[in-house]
């Protein structure tokens, strides 16, 4: 396998991109090596520009549920495409995908569309701000929720991979109002109450995805719920990532748990960069223009990106894809733990319906903690063994992997193969 294109354009992308890349969990930091440039993807699988296949478990980080350049999305957004791509004015599609929104999370009266993941949360805490009138917010170490300055500290994603406590740059001032619990921890986030009266909001991901996949054990987002209603702070759910992936209505559907203010991005943009933050009347009518708080975006609720994400949601709708997740993902959870016991490698594999990843550690991951004892050098060995045999995966330890609708029976077939030659070598 050759990556000598990609290698040329990496080096020509140091001159004007930051280390080539535009995300930093696209650099190949924590695996060695450098990253693939790629040329296109179709389906399940992604083309590098040295026209090597993969079958992609990146999937964008994502969005992309129904795999690549899905038919229906397709046609919709070349549909929207013709009619002008930004208006600074409202169209009926806006109103369609709120439509389709508020249905899926009943928690949700109202929805305010933005362009990220990171813009929808930080949008959601300024909302859990004014309507509780508080200022303290309580975040779990290991959960990532963008890039926003508040939330930078004990955070998972690049952070995580890079091995940053926090980010350069963020102002003391800026996460003074931070509050760190650990995650699976009530006492944690109790204790944070016992301490201060003025917490507006805790923000969590329903399921942990970004210090790998880290699911909420017992009741502790019910628990959650409780207590932060007993304090008078509101439950941030941060569904950026398993919104409409684990369920249609998200995690919050699969753990019967209603958060006060939904946080969302990824799938429901289906590939367009799409983010929205929603909650009952009561607290959005905070937003302006009806309320006080004030938050606004020159390419909200683009035409582009609603098309695509109406297209994306009543497609994922129509095929209801999650019992075939479940079957692919313990395939694959299988596939991964039979490989492991035949090389004695140590591994703990969490998934949650179509989000997983093995942890190269013995300990079950139930916190960032435990995540982190991981071997990430195997995993880089692991990484790139998958790479040469055709798997796509995010170059660290500490990513989710995605499945799509459009995953076959032959890819899994290609996956066991990667995984046994993987696994081997991580032994060797
Ligand atoms: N929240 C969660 C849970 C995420 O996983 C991410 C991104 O991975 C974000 C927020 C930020 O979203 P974006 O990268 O679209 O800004």
């Amino acid at each position: 396998m050759s990556f000598k294109k990609s290698e040329k354009l990496y080096q020509k992308g140091l001159t004007h991109l930051v280390g080539a890349v535009n995300s930093p969990v696209r650099a190949f930091a924590s695996v060695g090596g450098n990253p693939l440039f790629i040329k296109k993807a179709k389906g399940s699988k992604i083309i590098d520009v040295d026209g090597n296949e993969y079958v992609d478990l990146v999937l964008s980080y994502g969005p992309m549920i129904l795999g690549h350049r899905h038919k229906s999305v397709e046609k919709a957004a070349k549909k929207a495409l013709k009619n002008g791509y930004s208006f600074g004015a409202s169209t009926e599609n806006e109103i369609t995908l709120a439509e389709i929104v508020c249905d899926a999370f009943p928690g949700m009266d109202k929805v305010r569309f933005v362009n990220s993941g990171t813009e929808a949360v930080l949008s959601g805490i300024r909302l859990a701000r004014a309507f509780t009138g508080k200022d303290k917010i309580i975040k779990f170490s290991g959960c990532y929720h963008g890039h926003q300055d508040a939330l930078l500290v004990a955070a998972g994603s690049g952070l995580a991979t890079l091995s940053l406590p926090g980010s350069k740059g963020v102002p003391e001032g800026a996460v003074k109002n931070t509050l760190i619990a650990e995650y699976n921890n009530l006492d944690s986030v109790q204790a944070h109450f016992d301490k201060y009266d003025d917490i507006a909001g805790v923000i969590i991901e329903p399921v942990g995805g970004n210090m790998g996949v880290v699911i909420p054990q017992n009741n502790f987002l019910k628990d959650l719920k409780e207590l932060c209603k007993k304090n008078g702070a509101v439950l941030i759910a941060d569904e950026v990532m398993t919104g409409f992936r684990s369920k249609f209505g998200g995690a919050q559907e699969v753990l019967g748990v209603e958060a006060d203010i939904t946080c969302l991005g990824k799938v429901i943009g289906g590939g367009f960069p799409v983010g929205a933050y929603g909650a009952r009347n009561e607290i959005m009518e905070n937003v302006a223009p009806l309320g006080g708080m004030y938050q606004a975006g020159t390419l909200s609720g683009n035409p582009i990106a609603m098309a695509g994400g109406i297209s994306t949601l009543t497609e994922l709708k129509r095929q209801n894809p999650y019992e075939f997740f479940d079957e692919m993902g313990s395939k694959i959870e299988t596939i991964l733990l039979d490989a492991a016991k035949k090389y004695n490698v140590d591994l703990s594999v969490n998934r949650f319906g179509s989000m997983m990843n093995p942890f190269f550690t013995k300990v079950k991951v139930t916190n960032f903690e435990q995540a982190q004892t991981s071997d990430t050098e195997k995993f880089a060995v692991f990484f790139w063994e998958m790479i040469k045999n055709g798997v796509f995966l995010p170059p660290s330890q500490f990513e989710a992997w995605f499945l799509s609708s459009a995953l076959s029976k032959k890819d899994i077939k290609i996956f066991e193969k990667a995984t046994n030659k993987a696994m081997q070598k991580v032994a060797s």
